[in-house]
């Protein structure tokens, strides 16, 4: 073997894989197409469980202060949802991606991981033991596992034969990056009576400090084939038709691309020794910031369990766990995009139904019970796996809370990549004393329940004292010391 695992692409899913090898202590390599990082602006929204999970790592205040950026309220197809403000330790952001792939990549950098560029994937072979890669211009690496982090077109994919089912687009939008004057004066979300529509969101500041937005439109001036370049004339006349004249001035379009609906999901996220994560796994329309948090939370369920897979001690079934609870989760988040889609009448078509259930689901959404339902969703914080003991106890499967022990936080605690027993009364320190090695003990802790949580920050077990043992074999293996 040349490495333990052969990690397809450098975004942000890549990036996150490669720093959760790291911090398990296994070889990684991280391979590109491109000759350098790529400077297109896309993802703009961070949801507030990425945030943990950059917490979780010691990551997310160095990110934070590479710039200010704005925190925001969330929004459901363009229904604000201001119940939600403050509902989590870290709010909604807004942090282009450009700044966290780089980020990472200097991140990577100080512990010798640097990403291999021009390394485009060409083909790919496995048997039992391992998996081969083939890079253009002929370079082969050997490794236990592979990973496609190659983004919606995904050459891991189509060399695997996955089945990538789902639907084509019915539906194309401008998004672009922009500069505006005016936009205190208008709502964020806006439609017009023929169907046109533009939502605006803050992307923070340029080099020279001018705030920035990012502008969608939509409707039938703006429904063009994919390729037709955005135009500063389009542009100025979507604001124009959406806002009304003089209103909101265009002051300088920096970039504008068109984007779709489709959306499809890979059915199988394993296939051998092969994974699919982030837009190789998932693919859909870029609303209410999902891509690539999503993205990004499949890397931070893979990477710990590869760590235990290559050290020996992954119990039985534990890599099969990836498929298992992040393909409910993409197919989750498809669904939502789906509805948001639906009610955002991306075309345009004011069609009757349309209008009348966006009538129906925006007073709804007045319900704190409907906004606190949505925003579980859209913060991230609500998905739950379905693990074992998540029936009886309420915590299971959901993001461990950030407990204050007094000398540290307990999301501190976890960016050994360790597990975490958290156990107040200390009556569970022998038996956390024989998985030492791969789970921390917080003893005689500050006010909370006792719980386990796995390396990614989720509840494995809460409550029933009898099952402790049991819980910690099913997720961390046979103990060392016994
Ligand atoms: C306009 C827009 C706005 C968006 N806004 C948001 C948002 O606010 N929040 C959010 O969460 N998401 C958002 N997204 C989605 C987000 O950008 C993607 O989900 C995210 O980039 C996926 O990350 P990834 O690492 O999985 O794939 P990618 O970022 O696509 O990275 C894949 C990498 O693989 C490399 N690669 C491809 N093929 C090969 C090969 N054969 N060999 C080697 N390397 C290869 C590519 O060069 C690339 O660097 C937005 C997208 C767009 C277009």
């Amino acid at each position: 073997m040349d490495t333990d695992v052969i990690i397809v692409g450098a975004g942000p899913t890549g990036m996150m894989l490669a720093n959760e090898l790291r911090v398990a202590g296994v070889a990684a390599v991280l391979a590109d197409k491109l000759p350098r990082r790529s400077e297109l602006s896309r993802a703009g929204g961070v949801q507030s469980r990425t945030q943990e999970a950059f917490d979780q790592r010691g990551l997310l205040e160095p990110l934070l202060a590479t710039g200010t950026y704005p925190a925001g309220t969330a929004h459901f197809a363009g229904i604000t949802l201001p119940l939600t403000h403050d509902r989590h330790r870290q709010p909604w952001r807004s942090i282009p991606q450009v700044n966290i792939e780089a980020f990472f990549e200097r991140h990577l950098a100080a512990y010798g991981i640097h990403v291999r560029r021009d390394h485009e994937l060409t083909g790919l072979t496995q048997d039992d033991d391992g998996v081969t890669a083939t890079f253009g211009g002929g370079a082969r690496i050997r490794a236990r596992y592979v990973v496609g982090a190659d983004g919606a077109h995904s050459t891991v994919r189509s060399l695997l034969r996955a089945d990538f089912p789902g639907r084509s687009a019915s539906a194309t939008l401008v998004a672009a990056d922009v500069r505006l004057r005016g936009t205190d004066k208008v709502d964020t979300h806006t439609w017009a009576e023929d169907g046109h529509w533009a939502a605006l969101f803050p992307l923070g500041t340029d080099t020279q400090g001018r705030p920035m937005h990012r502008l969608a439109l939509g409707g039938p001036q703006h429904s063009l084939p994919r390729e037709t370049p955005v135009t500063e004339d389009e542009v100025r006349t979507g604001i124009r038709t959406v806002f009304g004249p003089h209103r909101v001035e265009l002051l300088e379009l920096c970039y504008g691309r068109r984007i779709t609906n489709s959306a499809r999901q890979a059915a199988d996220y394993r296939h051998g020794r092969v994974f699919l994560s982030g837009d190789a796994a998932h693919i859909h329309l870029p609303v209410g910031a999902q891509g690539m948090n999503t993205g990004i939370q499949d890397a931070l369920n893979l990477g710990w369990k590869l760590g235990a897979a290559i050290h020996g001690w992954a119990p039985d079934g534990l890599l099969d766990t990836y498929h298992a609870e992040r393909h409910p989760i993409g197919a989750a988040v498809l669904r939502n995009v789906q509805t948001q889609g639906l009610l955002m009448d991306l075309d345009g078509s004011r069609s009757p139904d349309i209008v009348a259930t966006k009538e129906l689901f925006t007073a709804l959404a007045q319900l704190p019970e409907v906004q606190f339902h949505l925003d579980d969703m859209l913060s991230g914080m609500g998905f739950r796996y379905a693990l074992p003991g998540a029936e009886h106890q309420p915590l299971v499967g959901l993001p461990a809370p950030d407990v204050d022990l007094g000398s540290a936080r307990s999301h501190e605690l976890l960016r050994s990549g360790h597990g975490l027993l958290l156990d107040p009364s200390g009556e569970f320190s022998e038996v956390a004393a024989l998985w030492s090695d791969r789970v921390n003990h917080a003893g005689k802790a500050a006010a909370t329940e006792p719980m386990l949580i796995r390396p990614d920050g989720y509840v494995c077990w809460a409550g029933d004292p009898t099952v402790l043992e049991s819980a910690l074999h099913h997720w961390f293996g046979k103990p060392a010391q016994r």
